[in-house]
């Protein structure tokens, strides 16, 4: 016998985007949110990018050439894609549908522009904007991480003020001035949207 909240409860799980400018600690917080949340399934992206010291295949990403990104775009097979500075990335439409169909709540860490493509095809999808405490931190961030040459901040730079424009498109804004507290928002976020009522019903 089911109970009333089951009548009611949404069939499907969430999908979650988290999206920012570059630097501003995404793939941290998304990392520590899976290592204490074990009910969140995380989408790995594919990416035309070389993988980075210690990066494993088909844990942090699936690590195509151009010429399988772009086929695996002809078929239809990505959510969303786009060109983040010089390298494509893309989120593999099948996983996320098998999660999300099981009842299970699945995590999207991308660039704004899949963002949108996103919010697109799947509004009802929980958008949360990650925000730096200022423009100096989110730079002394990209430099510290090391990853990037003076050139590649730069043109990263460049491009925040038009990925802050987009803020007010998203649902939730989640500002990481402390990795714990950033954290625990987007957890109660989660949380919940897992108690909105599905009215179809009505
Ligand atoms: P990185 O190369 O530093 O891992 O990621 C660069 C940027 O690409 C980050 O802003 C990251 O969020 C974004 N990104 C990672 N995966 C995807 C994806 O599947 N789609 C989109 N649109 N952006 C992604």
């Amino acid at each position: 016998m089911s109970s009333i909240a089951d009548v009611y409860r949404k069939e499907k799980g969430n999908l979650i985007v988290l999206s920012g400018p570059s630097g501003v600690g995404k793939g941290t917080i998304c990392k520590e949110l899976l290592r204490y949340y074990s009910d969140i399934v995380y989408s790995i992206s594919a990416t035309t990018r070389k993988a980075r010291l210690g990066e494993v295949h088909g844990k942090d990403y699936f690590f195509y050439s151009k010429d399988e990104f772009l086929k695996m775009v002809e078929e239809d097979a990505f959510l969303e894609w786009a060109k983040v500075y010089d390298n494509y990335y893309g989120t593999p439409k099948l996983f996320v549908e098998e999660i999300t169909s099981r009842g299970k709540d699945c995590i999207l860490e991308i660039d704004v522009q899949g963002a949108l493509q996103v919010k697109e095809r799947k509004p009802e999808g929980v958008f949360i904007f990650i925000v730096p405490p200022s423009k100096e931190e989110l730079i002394r961030r990209i430099t510290c991480r090391g990853t990037e040459n003076e050139k590649e901040v730069a043109k990263r730079m460049e491009k925040v003020d038009d990925e802050i424009a987009l803020l007010p498109q998203y649902d939730y804004m989640v500002e990481n001035d402390n990795l714990q507290k950033a954290v625990e928002l987007i957890r109660c976020i989660i949380l919940a949207e897992r108690t909105r009522i599905h009215n179809h019903k009505k």
